[in-house]
C-alpha cells in the first residue's frame, strides 16, 4: 500500500522469553478499582467499572531491566504514578461472557498510569473530557509482556510502587473490586475488543506526586518489575 505521508510505526512492547514483540491495538484503563484508593479520591461503595482511553503510542515500552528516561510533562505541577496490573489481550469481541473473558488474556504486564492529576481534578470540576490529563505522550509506561501460561491466571499478588527507593503504594490484585473477567465483560458491552487492545487494571491506594530526579520502580508478583528515571522537561 502506497502512504501519501509516512505511516506511523505500529506501537510495540517487548515479550518475555522471547525476541518477539507484542503490537499494541487500544488502551484502556479502569478507574477506581481500588476501594482502597476510591476512598484517597474521596468515593465510597461499589459502582460499575468505567473506562477512560489512552492512545496506543501514550505506551513507553519499559524493557526488563533497564530504567527509562520520562521527561516531566508540560503543564502540570502534580505529576503522578498510578502502578497497575496490565492485561493484554491475544483475542477479541463484543459482549464477551464472564466466564469465557479468560480466553483472550494473552499475558500480562506492569503498567503505570501517569497523571496531570491538577489538571484532571479541574477537568473533573469543569465537566470536560480527561484526555489531556491522561492521554499524554509516555502517559503508559509497561513493562515487558509476560505471556500467560496454560492455567497461570494473575489474579493475586503484591502490587507496589516506590519513589527513590521508599514504598508508596503497597496493595495486592484481590483487592480489585472489579476482577479482569469482570472487567474485560464490562468495557466489551462498549467497544469491540481486539488482540493487541491493553487494559489498565486500577491502582491501589498511595498515589503520589514526583519531580524531576525522582527514581520510580514498581512491580507486581509473578509479571514482572518496571523502572524510570524522571528527567527534566523535554
Ligand atoms: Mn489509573
Amino acid at each position: 500500500m502506497d502512504f501519501v505521508i509516512t505511516a506511523a510505526a505500529p506501537v510495540a512492547l517487548p515479550v518475555l522469553g522471547s525476541s518477539a514483540f507484542f503490537p499494541v491495538h487500544r488502551i484502556y484503563c479502569v478507574g477506581r478499582n481500588y476501594a482502597d484508593h476510591a476512598r484517597e479520591m474521596g468515593h465510597t461503595g461499589r459502582e460499575d467499572p468505567f473506562f477512560f482511553a489512552k492512545p496506543a503510542d501514550a505506551a513507553l515500552p519499559v524493557p526488563t531491566g533497564s530504567t527509562v528516561a520520562l521527561p516531566y510533562p508540560s503543564h502540570t505541577a502534580d505529576f503522578q504514578y498510578e502502578v497497575e496490573l496490565v492485561v493484554a489481550l491475544g483475542g477479541g469481541g463484543s459482549d464477551v461472557d464472564p466466564a469465557a473473558a479468560g480466553k483472550l488474556i494473552w499475558g500480562y504486564g506492569v503498567g503505570i498510569d501517569l497523571t496531570r492529576r491538577d489538571l484532571q481534578s479541574t477537568l473533573k470540576k469543569q465537566g470536560r473530557p480527561w484526555e489531556i490529563s491522561k492521554g499524554f505522550e509516555r502517559s503508559a509506561p509497561v513493562s515487558a509482556i509476560r505471556p500467560r501460561v496454560p492455567g497461570g491466571r494473575i489474579d493475586s499478588g503484591r502490587i507496589w510502587l516506590a519513589v527513590n527507593g521508599e514504598r508508596r503504594q503497597d496493595g495486592d490484585l484481590t483487592a480489585m473490586i472489579w476482577g479482569v473477567d469482570d472487567i474485560i465483560a464490562h468495557l466489551s458491552r462498549y467497544f469491540t475488543l481486539a488482540p493487541g487492545d491493553l487494559i489498565f487494571t486500577g491502582t491501589p491506594a498511595g498515589v503520589g506526586a514526583v519531580k524531576a530526579g525522582d527514581r520510580l520502580q514498581a512491580g507486581i508478583d509473578g509479571v514482572g518489575e518496571i523502572s524510570l528515571a524522571i528527567t527534566e522537561a523535554a
